[in-house]
């Protein structure tokens, strides 16, 4: 899996540098996986994928390493969800802003009401390093699209690179406008309840 400089410049949010990740299964019967070299940002990845099994050890020859703990929650996913071949997660502000809100995501636009419609939230529990939190971080993903880890950030799943990364698009997105519609002291209007669409 390469990320074309094109998508690459299609990404406009903080990612947190170096510590959120893509992986993306491997075709085959083995379980391995391609995920990004510890240290470096998202729009610096070209070839530079690592492939790795599923307790995040190198399976090929790589000069680069990778964050065994940071595969920790994609790990679970492509355990659990065979239909996850791709696994995206970030700790982009306005992501995190909202997971941290009581309430989630709200139906505020038409961009969350896509999300909604698959999402489930997964409780913060402090930096995903046991595997015991494996289990529940499965149960709460469910069979959806989208996982908010509260006051953490962002997770989507898809059968490509592109699902999951349109799906990642479309959920910042949401939070993106939940954050600047909330900002100020305008009462917000739920699109859920609007009778124009446009
Ligand atoms: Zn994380």
């Amino acid at each position: 899996m390469t990320i074309s400089p094109h998508l690459r410049l299609k990404m406009p949010w903080p990612f947190d540098l170096v510590f959120t990740h893509i992986s993306a299964r491997v075709p085959g019967p083995e379980h391995h996986f391609l995920t990004t070299p510890y240290g470096m940002m998202f729009d610096e990845l070209t070839a530079s994928l690592v492939k790795i099994d599923l307790d995040g050890r190198k399976v090929s020859e790589s000069p680069y390493d990778v964050n065994p703990a940071g595969f920790t929650i994609h790990s679970a996913v492509h355990v659990a969800r065979e239909d996850a071949l791709c696994v995206m997660h970030t700790h982009s502000v306005n992501g995190v802003a909202v997971s941290a809100q009581e309430a989630g995501l709200l139906p505020l636009s038409q961009q969350s009401l896509g999300v909604l419609a698959s999402l489930e939230y997964h409780d913060y529990e402090g930096i995903a390093l046991n595997e015991e939190e494996k289990p529940r971080l499965v149960h709460d993903l469910g069979g959806n699209t989208y996982l908010m880890l509260r006051n953490h950030g962002l997770l989507t799943v898809g059968a490509t690179p592109a699902d999951a990364f349109v799906a990642m698009y479309f959920s910042e997105v949401a939070c993106m406008i939940q954050v600047r519609a909330t900002a100020g002291e305008q009462p917000t209007r739920s699109a859920r309840s609007s009778t124009q669409v446009s």
